[in-house]
């Protein structure tokens, strides 16, 4: 392992100098990339600190105790993730720009561990996690050429969330701040997760170029926006705990393809801004309240009003809260 993180060092670290956005102070870029596994294969502190908050304090007692070294393919994806952290280094101005007014993290890391995480997430303030194991198990039959393309819409849609969320903690929009509102949950999912999910539609199947959706693209969207203007109604009726569960089910969970809140935002990005990253900074500070008025734009026009009404309410039930 030693060995390999050494490798893993120089690669992104010693032959890369990418360059960032914001002057001297962060002239180079340098991702961390640590596996978080001990000599037996039992994960670190720094993995325990980042799946926290994802297991209960059962599980998390049961994986601190248990060894469990990489097995051969959770190390190909490993030796992968470290070749592809090169092109999301240098990708890393980009997925800045639209943030205007956010500090980016100092130094990104990349941690990896392989247990009890998702295939991807955040380990705040500063690094994208990945869980081996999971890249194992949910992508068992992906040929090695997907694998790698995969991995820098992984790395960028995770990136994504640290300014996200920074954003969202510094507007008002924080996970704690609408916990107990079921409407305003889903408008900070769909935000949230639309715009991280547009770095994870970054790929042929579904975004041509200057952002001219594919035809997959279209059929997805025709099938998930009467799931998407169905669900968010329920939501704005002030449902009880237990059907505001199984409406936010599957906001952003399951297949791209089910994804009912966050992939249709992800696509309307695509295609409203055309990869300009000003006109994403517009819908970044637009805020949750705001994220709508791409569903007035760019939904078949069915749906529309029903949208028009839906926006309203957000902007209402959002200006209501600052
Ligand atoms: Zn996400």
């Amino acid at each position: 392992m030693s060995a390999w993180m050494n490798a893993a060092f120089v690669a992104a670290c010693v032959l890369l100098s990418c360059a960032t956005p914001g002057g001297p102070a962060r002239d180079t870029c340098s991702p961390r990339i640590v596996v978080a596994l001990d000599a037996e294969g039992r994960p670190t502190p720094e993995w325990l600190d980042a799946i926290r908050d994802r297991v209960d304090a059962d599980e998390l007692a049961a994986i601190a105790q248990t060894p469990k070294p990489l097995s051969t393919d959770e190390a190909a994806w490993r030796d992968l993730i470290g070749e592809g952290a090169r092109g999301w280094c240098a990708s890393i101005p980009r997925l800045t720009a639209p943030f205007r007014h956010v500090t980016p993290p100092r130094q990104p890391g990349i941690l990896l561990g392989n247990q009890g995480g998702g295939d991807g997430f955040t380990r705040e303030p500063d690094d994208v996690a990945i869980d081996l194991g999971e890249m194992s198990r949910a992508y068992a039959n992906m040929p090695e050429a997907a694998r790698r393309a995969l991995i820098p819409r992984l790395l960028s849609h995770e990136y994504t969330h640290l300014l996200l969320h920074r954003w969202m903690d510094a507007t008002g929009w924080s996970q704690e701040s609408v916990a107990d509102d079921p409407f305003l949950r889903a408008l900070r999912t769909l935000f949230n997760e639309g715009i991280a999910n547009y770095r994870s539609v970054d790929h042929e199947r579904w975004v041509g170029a200057g952002g001219v959706l594919t035809q997959h693209a279209r059929e997805t969207l025709a099938a998930l926006q009467p799931v998407m203007i169905e669900r968010l109604q329920g939501l704005a009726a002030h449902p009880s705990a237990e059907d505001a569960a199984r409406l936010l089910r599957n906001i952003s969970q399951g297949p791209l393809e089910r994804k009912w809140g966050a992939i249709p935002i992800a696509l309307w990005l695509a295609e409203d801004t055309g990869g300009d990253p000003d006109r994403l900074a517009a819908w970044v500070e637009a805020q949750p309240g705001g994220i709508l008025e791409l569903a007035v734009r760019h939904a078949d026009p069915q749906y529309s009003p029903g949208f028009a009404r839906l926006l309203e309410h957000a902007r209402a039930r959002a200006s209501r809260r600052h």
